[in-house]
């Protein structure tokens, strides 16, 4: 039987999907020496070392594992309020040079019926958070540093995997899980301080290869270490968290002032329920007696 010849992109997509289909285990191996944009978002090149060279993480909780299911979730529900912007969703890129590969969440089109002077391609990271973080992040008026990183890292990757598409920068949208109140801030491509970045990333896959650990690590002050789930087996994140805990810095006076009226509040409100709650365990006699009915 004679075979149909494919041409074109046609025959483009066909060949890709037959050598997908037969790559051996070795070469499938090599691919898994990439990094996700969210590892690197973390800013921790020792970090990035630990999870290529397979060590073991420490078990995360049932709790942490349902809040990722329910951030996972919402990246089917929340780009439906915006879909009739919505280019591409989970949009794939790779770098092999950076050996960096990953899914962005979603690119965007504002046309210029909507904004004249913010018409253009933006790339959009989804966050949900607890109540508290969206606080902070209100209250500060400003995204956290790994998820500016996290949008900085899918505007580089989709700048040098499609070369075609202008982007003009990114938006981070933020959802309070238990209000679902959001905000959205706008992120400027900064390719300068990113590249920086990967340029030690990439210092640090030549050490591997030697099978040695790149001396470059999140600073000791900073709040990661604790969560990490390298911090069993990582002499520097433990020598941060004992130097944290020898520094703890007291509490700053609004803070302290905050929690002190707090729990006078707290207090009065149990105080109240008590007197409440004895009021209404009298008999009913206490209660003639007490309103001079006897
Ligand atoms: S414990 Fe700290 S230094 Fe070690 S890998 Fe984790 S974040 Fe990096």
């Amino acid at each position: 039987m004679s075979r149909l010849k494919m041409t074109g992109p046609a025959a483009v997509v066909y060949q890709f999907i037959e050598e997908t289909l037969s790559k051996s285990d070795s070469e499938k191996d090599e691919e898994t020496q990439y990094v996700s944009p969210s590892s690197l978002a973390k800013g921790c090149v020792l970090y990035l070392a630990f999870e290529l060279l397979g060590k073991q993480k420490s078990e995360m909780e049932t709790r942490v594992k349902r809040i990722l299911d329910v951030g996972t979730s919402s990246h089917y529900r929340i780009p439906k309020y915006f879909s009739k912007l919505i280019v591409a969703k989970e949009l794939f890129f790779s770098d092999g040079e950076y050996r960096i590969h990953g899914y962005c969440d979603a690119l965007i089109y504002i046309p210029t019926e909507l904004s004249e002077e913010n018409s253009g391609f933006y790339v959009v990271e989804m966050k949900t958070t607890s109540s508290a973080a969206y606080q902070r992040i209100i209250d500060t008026y400003e995204p956290q540093e790994e998820h500016v990183r996290q949008c900085q890292l899918y505007i580089w990757g989709i700048k040098r995997h499609y070369k075609v598409i202008p982007i003009n920068g990114g938006i981070i949208y933020y959802e309070n899980r238990d209000t679902l109140e959001s905000f959205l801030f706008n992120i400027e491509y900064q390719e300068s301080e990113l590249m920086k970045f990967l340029d030690r990333v990439k210092a640090m896959y030549a050490l591997i290869e030697k099978e040695q650990l790149p001396d470059d690590y999140l600073p000791y002050g900073h709040w990661a270490h604790a969560y990490c789930p390298y911090l069993d087996i990582c002499a520097p994140g433990q020598k941060a968290i004992q130097q944290q805990k020898s520094e703890k810095k007291p509490l700053p006076d609004n803070v302290l002032a905050d929690i002190i009226a707090k729990k006078i509040v707290s207090k009065r409100r149990k105080d109240e329920a008590t007197k409440k709650k004895v009021k209404a365990g009298r008999s009913l006699d206490e209660l003639a007696a007490d309103l001079n009915w006897s």
